[in-house]
C-alpha cells in the first residue's frame, strides 16, 4: 500500500515553492504515522531551500518543526497511540550503536543522522520529505511527546527553535545566577530568551533592530542592547558567561567576544562557514573564552526541553500562515519581519 501525500516543494534554488504530491514509505514495524497538523518555519528551511550550504536535492519538501496526531504505529511500537499529540524535529534517524548515538547525542551522530527532509533514508534509499505536507512516517525513537495543556500550533517551533537554544543553555550549566546574551531576535533568538529566563538567568538581547525592545523584553530580556550602538556594546564588555548567536549569515564576532567574562562562551547556533572577520585570538587567549558551536539537541533532550515547557507554560509566539503563503513568509523572515515564528496550518493544504 504507497501512501500519496500531498505537500509544498521548492523545485529548483530560485523558483518559488508550490503543490507537489509524493510518496511516503510503507510503515515499518516501529514507525509511527503522523497527521500533520503545523509545521514551524525555519531559517534553515530558506538556507536549504536555495542552496547556501551546497547539497539541495530538489524538489525539497522543507518543514522540521511538526506537530500532528498519530494515526496508526507499527506492530513493535509501544510508547505511542492512534490519537497522541506528538512532534518531530531536524532528524528521523541516526546509526544508534555509535558513542554519540548511545550518549544521546543523535545529532552528532558519527555515522551521519538522517535529517527530516533534503536527506535520504539510511534503510530503503527514499529521498525523506518534511514537515510542510500532510503526512509523515517516523521511526517511534524519533517521536516526541507533546506535553498536555501547550497550544498545538505554538509549540511547533519548540522542535528546532526550541531545542536549538535549550542545548547549549544546559550545556554550558545555565541557572541562577548566570549571565546569558542571545544576538539576534527571530525564532531562535526569542526562544532563547523564553528559556534562559525559565532557567533562572539574567538575560539580555543584542539586536540591530531598534524596534524590537519591548518584545524583547516581554520575552524575558532584562536589558536589550543595540549591537550597532559603540556606547551601548562598550557598557556590557567583559559581562556575559554565555552568549548564543543566532545570526544566521557571516559577520563579525568580535564585538561579542569582548563582552565575554573570564571563561566565557560564545555558542554560534546560526552560520555556518569560515568566520569573516577571522577571530582575534587575543581576548580568547587572554580571558580563556571559547568560540564554540552547537546543533540542535539529542532526542531524550528534546523531551526534556518539551517537559520543561510544558510545566512552564512556554511556546513560541506565532503568526499562524496557510500553506499557499509560505513564499512571502520567507521574503518577510529574509528582511528580520517576523514576530517570531512562522508557523503553517496544514488544514489550508488539505482544503
Ligand atoms: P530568523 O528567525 O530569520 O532570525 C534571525 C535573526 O538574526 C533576525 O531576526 C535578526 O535579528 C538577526 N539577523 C538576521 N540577519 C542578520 C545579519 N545579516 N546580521 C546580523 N543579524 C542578523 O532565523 P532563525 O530561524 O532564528 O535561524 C537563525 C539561524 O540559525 C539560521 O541560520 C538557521 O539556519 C540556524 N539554525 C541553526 C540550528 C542549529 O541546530 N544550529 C537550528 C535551527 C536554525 P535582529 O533583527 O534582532 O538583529
Ligand atoms: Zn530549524
Amino acid at each position: 500500500m504507497v501512501m500519496n501525500v500531498r505537500g509544498y516543494a521548492a523545485h529548483s534554488v530560485d523558483s518559488p515553492l508550490g503543490l507537489f504530491s509524493f510518496v511516503r514509505r510503507d510503515p515499518r514495524a516501529n514507525d509511527v504515522v503522523i497527521e500533520i497538523l503545523y509545521a514551524g518555519v525555519c531559517h534553515s528551511d530558506i538556507h536549504n531551500v536555495r542552496n547556501d550550504w551546497g547539497n539541495a536535492k530538489h524538489p525539497m519538501v522543507p518543514g522540521h518543526e511538526i506537530i500532528g496526531r498519530v494515526t496508526a504505529v507499527g506492530a513493535e511500537v509501544t510508547r505511542f497511540q492512534v490519537g497522541d499529540a506528538v512532534g518531530v524535529g531536524c532528524m528521523v534517524d541516526s546509526c544508534q550503536h555509535c558513542k554519540a548515538c548511545a550518549g544521546g547525542l543523535e545529532q552528532y551522530c558519527e555515522n551521519g543522522n538522517t535529517l527530516t527532509y533534503n536527506d535520504v533514508d539510511r534503510h530503503d534509499g527514499m529521498t525523506t520529505h518534511g514537515g510542510y505536507s500532510e503526512r509523515i512516517v517516523v521511526s517511534d525513537r524519533f517521536v516526541v511527546k507533546v506535553p498536555q495543556g501547550l497550544d498545538l500550533a505554538a509549540a511547533a517551533p519548540l522542535l528546532c527553535a526550541g531545542i536549538t537554544t535549550w542545548s547549549p543553555l544546559r550545556h554550558w550549566k545555565v541557572g541562577p545566577g548566570s549571565k546569558v546574551a542571545v544576538v539576534g531576535l527571530g525564532g531562535l533568538g526569542h526562544m532563547a530568551l523564553k528559556l534562559a529566563k525559565a532557567l533562572g538567568a539574567d538575560v539580555t538581547l543584542f539586536s540591530r533592530s531598534p524596534g524590537k525592545e519591548d518584545d524583547a523584553r516581554r520575552l524575558g530580556a532584562d536589558r536589550v542592547v543595540i549591537s550597532t550602538d559603540a556606547t551601548q556594546m562598550q557598557a556590557v564588555q567583559g559581562h556575559f558567561d554565555l552568549i548564543i548567536d543566532t545570526v544566521p549569515y557571516v559577520h563579525d564576532v568580535n564585538p561579542y567576544v569582548a563582552t565575554l567574562a573570564l571563561s566565557g562562551n560564545l555558542v554560534l547556533v546560526g552560520y555556518l562557514g569560515p568566520l569573516e572577520p577571522a577571530v582575534n585570538s587575543a581576548p580568547l587567549v587572554l580571558g580563556r573564552k571559547s568560540v564554540a558551536g552547537s546543533v540542535i539537541g539529542g532526542i531524550a533532550e528534546t523531551q526534556e526541553m518539551l517537559d520543561f515547557c510544558g510545566q512552564h507554560g512556554i511556546t513560541s509566539d506565532i503568526e499562524l500562515i496557510r500553506m499557499q503563503e509560505i513564499n512571502e513568509a520567507y521574503e518577510r523572515m529574509l528582511q528580520s519581519d517576523v514576530k517570531y515564528r512562522f508557523v503553517i496550518d496544514i488544514a489550508s493544504l488539505r482544503a
